[in-house]
């Protein structure tokens, strides 16, 4: 099959995600025929560096041997059963590894096969435990601005990224968004010269709180990405935020849904971004990295309290009745246990500091460069952002697609960025070697040249 085949065929059936489609008429679509490690490669045999681990999933590269062996052996055996009324050996297994390597308290698991349907499980549970210990006047969520947690309709509601979310506002329930501590200096009201991340996130956080405080009696949760807001740009910020904003949610009796879907497992340089801050959610959303990349697979934890408000006398009407037909399948569960074997095979995130170290000392160009506004690092990510005037604040106007221009170059220089806007990063699997790391730094930096030229 030629390359230019497969991409007909598939702009004639394939309606591709979160894309323009018209924009196939003159940016072709990449057929991808194999992958391994951290390579994708196209059928005509050029090696693609996948910087981004496939939209941040494949934490370990493509077919690691010990992910694929897991699934071998489990194709033998089971493939797929109900989880209503039954069970089977991975789902239990991997629930009791989660609910021993995720912070204190966290004890139950609930499965969905993608990350928004976990957030919808949070979100649904969440308001459900307040009406079943009398307390249904509690139905408010509250979401930090440029926040993402999904697509489907709920998940896509307590986010904030308008892009994907305005088209549909009419459809959806109202959050109350307080303002992100994201302590980007391009955020227009952001953090001033000087100023430094905790204090700024401090600051922030009082604004939070006084919403909180007054209106507590109508919130059941509160829903965060933990240090990273990933769609919304990679916009960072510190942990004191976190450490404050459980301590509140504890006191005025709110909830607290870490969405851990982006930034769980390893990425963030601890195994959750919540243990920056050493606190424990009421509720954590997995997914993505939870299969290395394999399959798709997402769970939401949460505590003995919670699950204890659901268990009563069937007639009660307090069950949980949510479900998806591929909830806890057998060969996703056994992949998930594959990429927990290998997270316990050598220390990851020993690994991934030196890594991340050398992300961040092979860029140190752009951090002089007269388009970048900042860049900034959490763990195994590095996020490069671009602006018209940096000192004034001012952004590229997105109808210039400056990304793209980004993404087209290092595209044909064999890496894979897939840009957010006016911003770069590197979100590589775990297995990159220190000199793939120098390849990807040197066409990063020289993607921006081409991406800030006139
Ligand atoms: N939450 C976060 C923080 C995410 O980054 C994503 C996906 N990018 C989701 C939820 C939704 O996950 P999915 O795409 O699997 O529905």
């Amino acid at each position: 099959m030629s390359l230019p085949d497969l991409a007909a065929r598939s702009r004639a059936v394939v309606w591709h995600p979160c894309t323009q489609m018209q924009d196939h008429e003159w940016l072709p679509l990449v057929p991808v025929a194999k992958a391994e490690g951290v390579w994708l490669e196209t059928p005509d045999g050029q090696r693609i560096l996948d910087a981004v681990s496939s939209w941040w999933t494949n934490i370990f590269g493509h077919r690691h041997p010990v992910i694929v062996d897991h699934l071998k052996r489990q194709l033998d055996t089971l493939d797929h059963v109900l989880l209503a009324g039954f069970t089977h050996e991975p789902v239990v297994s991997l629930s009791e590894k989660l609910v021993a390597m995720t912070p204190e308290g966290l004890s139950r698991c609930f499965y969905a096969d993608n990350g928004s349907a976990a957030v919808e499980v949070a979100l649904k549970m969440s308001f459900h435990y307040w009406r079943n210990i009398g307390r249904p006047e509690k139905q408010r969520f509250v979401t930090l601005s440029n926040s993402y947690h999904g697509e489907t309709l709920g998940a896509l509601a307590v986010g904030d990224t308008g892009m994907y979310r305005d088209t549909y506002a009419p459809l959806m329930l109202t959050p109350i968004t307080v303002p992100s501590p994201d302590c980007s200096l391009m955020q227009p009201h952001g953090r001033q010269p000087g100023e430094g991340w905790e204090d700024y996130s401090r600051r922030r956080f009082s604004d939070t709180l006084a919403v909180l405080e007054a209106r507590a009696a109508e919130i059941c949760a509160v829903i965060v990405e933990p240090l990273v807001q990933c769609a919304g740009g990679m916009r960072m910020y510190h942990p004191i935020y976190l450490e404050l904003l459980r301590k509140a949610c504890s006191r005025l009796d709110i909830h607290l849904i870490v969405d851990e879907i982006a930034t769980g497992f390893g990425r963030t340089g601890q195994m959750f971004a919540c243990e920056w801050a050493n606190i424990a959610p009421d509720f954590m959303c997995l997914s993505k990295g939870l299969t290395g990349g394999t399959l798709p697979l997402a769970v939401t934890l949460t505590t003995e309290t919670v699950y204890d408000a659901f268990y009563d006398d069937y007639r009660s009407g307090k069950a949980f009745l949510h479900s998806h037909s591929y909830t806890g399948n057998p060969l996703a569960c056994a992949t998930a246990l594959g990429t927990l074997a290998v997270f316990e095979s050598c220390d990851w995130l020993s690994i991934n500091r030196g890594l991340g170290q050398l992300m961040w000392t092979q860029t140190a160009r752009l951090r002089q460069h007269p388009h970048v506004a900042e860049v900034r690092q959490q763990g195994m990510i590095l996020a490069v952002e671009m602006a018209k005037a940096p000192s004034r604040r001012e952004p590229f106007p997105a109808e210039e697609r400056r990304g793209l221009r980004a993404y087209q170059y290092a595209l044909e220089q064999g890496v894979l960025l897939r840009p957010l806007g006016n911003t770069l990063y590197l979100m590589p699997p775990f297995v990159i070697s220190p000199r793939e790391i120098e390849r990807l730094c040197e066409v990063l930096i020289a993607a921006v040249d081409v991406a800030c030229a006139p």
